[in-house]
């Protein structure tokens, strides 16, 4: 694969950046990479393992002489960056983001750059429970998913540059625009999150009264839900922050639906039961179909990625 970028500066060391790093490494998509993070630790561990060519300590020192700008930092923290970079742009830089929510992203973000650059945000559906800068691994986004919300007027070359990019990351490409991103997230890994968070929170208070039986016998259905609950909770505070009304709206629905099978349970209404629950693995099956999962019986624990 042909260099497609010349320097490419992240902003934040975690989990998509380091993936990043490891990926783009693997294809040869740029000459050169720098990166900052906002801790000295965390710049420290990227130093010792080389995970860039060049780390420095402000992101004004890394994203100077920069074609690519990759934001990965929790979206709540989008702005601030963007505002430190703005002066130390190249001129006609591209910069993107890996954020989990789009339009918030977009509206603090965007008003802070300057007009000659190209602004492609995007996000790809990979991630894992872990965090830092040497979680990250290669293989991350192979076969999966990542979406651009470019804005109206983007420039085509800057976007075919973009997606080419992503391929050569081993991603699927697609196009969206921010609000159906927001919505599609909601119902496919932000209301699931938020669930699993509340599950797991039930099962602690629960476990006050059964003693250690919750983690003995966690197997059961509930182990699946605590490593998702397991992730970062600076990023998902964020999510559920900037991605409110589509999250509430999901919810709602969510709602809705639990109560109909709870007045099917306490009815005896086994047919109700039957039905939803046949026509919930039809969903299973089509994600596996899709190649988006395995269906091997141990899915989620040999293998390291889950999309987030
Ligand atoms: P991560 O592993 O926790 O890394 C976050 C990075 O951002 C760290 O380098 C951290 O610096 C830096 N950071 C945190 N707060 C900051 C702040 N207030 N100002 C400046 N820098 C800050 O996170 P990640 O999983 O890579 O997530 C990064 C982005 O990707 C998020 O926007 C998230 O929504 C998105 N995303 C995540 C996943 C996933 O599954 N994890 C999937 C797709 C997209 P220090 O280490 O120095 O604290």
């Amino acid at each position: 694969m042909s260099v497609l970028y010349q320097r490419v500066a992240f902003i934040g060391l975690g989990l998509i950046a380091s993936s990043m790093a490891h990926a783009i490494r693997r294809s040869g998509l740029a000459a050169h990479m720098t990166g900052t993070a906002r801790s000295p630790e965390t710049r420290a561990i990227a130093r010792e393992i080389g995970l860039v060519d060049q780390v420095f300590d402000t992101a004004a020192e890394a994203v100077a002489g920069a074609d690519l700008v990759v934001l990965c930092v929790p979206v709540g923290a989008m702005e601030a960056v963007a505002r430190e970079i703005a002066p130390h742009l190249a001129p006609g830089a591209t910069v993107t983001d890996v954020g989990s929510v789009k339009q918030a992203v977009i509206d603090s973000v965007a008003p802070h750059l300057p007009a000659d650059s190209h602004f492609i945000p995007g996000h790809p559906l990979a991630g894992t429970e872990h965090s830092g800068p040497r979680s990250g691994f290669a293989e991350l986004f192979d076969n999966r998913w990542c979406i651009l919300t470019p804005p109206e007027g983007c420039d085509p070359a800057a976007l075919d540059r973009m997606t080419k990019f992503w391929r050569g990351m081993g991603a699927n490409v697609d196009l969206m625009d921010a609000p159906h991103h927001d919505l599609v997230l909601a119902v496919t890994s932000h209301t699931p999150h938020l669930i699993a968070y509340t599950m797991v929170g039930v099962a602690d208070d629960l476990r006050r009264v059964t003693d250690s039986e919750v983690i003995k016998y966690s197997a059961a259905g509930f182990r699946d839900f605590t490593r998702i609950a397991a992730s970062d909770p600076v990023m998902w505070r964020d999510v559920f922050l900037t991605n409110k009304d589509a999250t509430l709206e999901i919810l709602g629905r969510f709602t809705e639906e639990l109560f109909a099978l709870q007045r099917a349970i306490r009815q005896g209404d086994g047919a109700l039961l039957h039905d939803y629950f046949t026509r919930t693995r039809a969903i299973r099956r089509g994600i596996i179909d899709a190649g988006q999962d395995t269906d091997a019986p141990d899915f989620g624990r040999v293998r390291k990625h889950g999309a987030e």
